[in-house]
Parts: structure tokens; sequence; C-alpha cells
């Protein structure tokens, strides 16, 4: 087991200058003995012993560097080795020159053997996970729901990917937590809470459970809270937190930042809980069962905020644009030009497919620019962005999705 430290000092105060001060600073702490070629660590009755190579150069003038390797005797990280490591960056090669000496651990094989232990366990959750939302929102929203309801950003991915497995496979960590974390309300506060201050001011509501039900549709719930909470008796708020700790460590493994034994005790407990919690979620998930609406609000909670303003007005529902798959299925379009053509020529003309436009994607953009009044009473979205919306939803999206399934 080795590890590795690159240690720069500036000259100037500096406790050691040469391979001999070095070893006299380590052999000023007490438990450190040393000799030619092995440290050796004493706490209380037991031994650390290491190999050690170190070699020392100038930089220049006024900068030197110390390169020191330790080859442990043993494989196992114990308390003792984790200890002396520990010391020896936090204490013992800081005072060198204090504020002025550089210290990277440029190879770490404790750390390299956490990160590999870490790795299954982290990607076992995260599986889990994707298990549970890809039943959960396949049974209450239907099989075509990655597609149609993910925002732009997931959309891009999976399509920079390109890769054909389920798409759920493509939704990273953080957003796995958007789907079952982020809290959102049945009612937007704008015009409907004025209704019901309204409705109390004219006292048409005095019964209190009367005023705690017209108020209760404000109060921001996640989907977690909404339909597993009572099931699975783990808060959503607790678990939520424990993903993204998890997130975090899973990062630090990820980007190869060094994890220790604490991390890996983390991630191995933090992993439990929430394994426990999902495995029993998806246990009842068959059992839940949402309403229309309910339905709705999930689908319109999900993604970026054009996204949830398009599926709240229906803005592209076959009805209120063009039945897109039906036109896909007949006419086996192969370009986006092509496809955008099909939609236009729709409008006027009468197609034996029998398929009816309401309008170009240009014109369902500028649907969706203008329910944003409806809905926030201002514009925050350009037109520009409303129109490159409706065109990513129903041409790229859709060609994409049609090579998928094998529409031709
Ligand atoms: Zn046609």
């Amino acid at each position: 087991m080795n590890i590795d430290y690159l240690i720069t000092v500036e000259t100037k105060d500096s406790l050691c200058t040469d391979i001999q001060g070095f070893k006299n600073l380590l052999k000023a702490n007490s438990s450190i003995s040393i000799t030619n070629r092995t440290i050796v660590y004493r706490k209380e009755n037991v031994l650390v012993r290491a190999n050690y190579t170190l070699k020392y150069s100038k930089i220049s003038a006024d900068e030197i560097f110390f390169y020191f390797k330790l080859k442990f005797e043993s494989d196992d990280d114990t308390r003792e080795i984790r200890e002396l490591i520990h010391k020896l960056k936090n204490n013992i090669i800081p005072r060198i020159n204090p504020n002025k000496t550089k210290l990277d651990i440029i190879w770490n094989d404790i750390e390299t053997k956490y990160s590999i232990q870490s790795y299954p366990i982290i990607n076992n959750v995260e599986n889990l996970m994707r298990k549970l939302i890809i039943l959960f929102m396949t049974i209450n929203v239907g099989k075509e729901w990655t597609i149609k309801n993910l925002s732009n950003s997931i959309s891009q991915k999976v399509a920079k990917n390109e890769l054909k497995t389920n798409d759920i496979y493509k939704i990273d960590f953080i957003q796995i937590n958007d789907v079952l974390f982020k809290k959102y309300a049945d009612l937007d506060v704008g015009n409907n809470l004025r209704n019901v201050v309204k409705k109390i001011d004219s006292n048409e509501l005095v019964d209190k459970t009367e005023i705690i039900n017209e108020l209760s549709p404000f109060i921001p719930k996640s989907n977690w809270e909404r339909y597993f909470e009572n099931k699975v008796d783990y808060s959503g708020i607790e678990l939520s937190k424990a993903w993204k700790k998890l997130y975090d460590l899973r990062n630090k493994v990820a980007h190869n930042r060094g994890i220790d034994k604490s991390d890996f005790e983390d991630i191995k407990t933090i992993s439990g809980k929430i394994t426990k919690a999902i495995s029993n979620a998806i246990k009842n998930v068959f059992e839940i069962q949402l309403t229309d609406d309910e339905k709705l609000n999930v689908v319109v909670n999900i993604g970026s905020e054009l996204n949830r303003l398009n599926a709240k007005y229906r803005v592209t529902s076959p009805k209120n644009s063009v039945p897109i798959m039906k036109l896909l299925k007949y006419h086996k379009p192969t370009s986006e030009h092509e496809l955008c053509l099909l939609i236009e020529n729709h409008i006027t003309e009468k197609c034996e497919c029998g398929v009816k436009s309401k309008g170009t994607v240009e014109d369902f953009g500028k649907t969706l620019y203008e329910k944003q009044i409806d809905e926030w009473g201002e514009y925050k979205f350009s037109l520009e962005d409303c129109i490159k919306f409706e065109y990513d939803l129903f041409i790229r999206q859709t060609l994409r999705h049609s090579k998928n399934v094998g529409y031709k």
C-alpha cells in the first residue's frame, strides 16, 4: 500500500532545507522513529512499519521540493496507519514552513481502494432510484413520458448520448432528485389565493376545515411526500438530504477527489438507508393511483418552466396542435425540414392520412409565448425561446423518437 507526498516549500524561514532536516523533523515526533529505509510509528503497543523513499531538490533560489513516498508493509489501512497519514498531512509536514508549504498527495492506495469499493454501492442505489421513477412514471403517466415530458436539458443529454437503452438511464443523479423531491403546489398562488382571501373576507368561508381545504393546495409538496411518505415511513426531507449527501460523495469518487474511510462509511450508511426506503417504495408503487389532475400535476412539474407551461395549457396536445405521431407513421419523413413541411401542408390541404394541423411549429411557439401572460402575468421567455422549444419538441424529439421505436 503506497502513499506519495509531493511537498513544495519556500526556503526562507524553513525548518528544513535538506533531507537530513526533513528526517529530523519527523523524528522530533516522539511516536516516530526512522532508520535509513524504514519509518516506524508507535501507538501504544502497535507498531506501523513503512519503507520510505525521500528525494529532495531545488526548484529555484527560494523554493525546494521533497518527494516522500511511503510503502506500508500492511495492505490494510489500520487505524494506526490512518492516524500516521493524518498526522503527517496535518501536523508534521506543514511545520516545515507554516503557510509556505504546499502538500500534494499524488498517490493514495487507501483512497483508491475506497473509491473502488464505493462505486458498486452507489451505482446500485442509483439504479434502484431509476427503477422506482420509471415504474412510478410509466404506471401513472405512460411509457412515452421521458420523450414528451422531460425538460429540454435532459432531452439534450439524451440526444448527445444517442444511446438506445431506456431513456431513464440517461437521467442523472440530481435530476432523479427533481422527480422525487422537488416540491410543487397544486395551485399557483397568483389569482387563486386572492380568491380564497375574498371568500374568507366575504364570510363565504367560515368553517376552519373548509378554510384549510381551500388553502392546502398552495402548500408545496414533493412527489415523495404526496405518494410515498405515508406508505414507506421515511420523510421526504430526510431522504432528499441523504440523496444530496450521497450525490456529493459520488462526485468525490467520480472525480477522483479522494475518499477516506469515514467517507466510505458514510457511503455505506447513507446507501443502506436509501436502499431500504426505495425498495419499500418499489413494493408499494403498484398501489399508487393518481387522479387525472394529479397525473397532470406530476407531468407539469417535472422539467423546465417552459415545459410545465406547455403541459399545463396543453399547447401541444394533438387536439390543439397536430397529431404528430399519426403524421409520422403515415408519411415517414426523413428530415427535420420534411417534417416541418408536412405539418404546414396539413393545415389547409386535405390529406388521405386524415391529419389536420392547427398551425405551424412557429404558431405553437406563439401560443406558448402568449400563455405566459395567463400563467405569470409577464413574459419570462422570448418568442424565439418559445418557438425553439416547440421546434425541439415537435421536430427534433419526434424524429429521434421515431428512429428509436422504428417508425421508419
Ligand atoms: Zn397526410
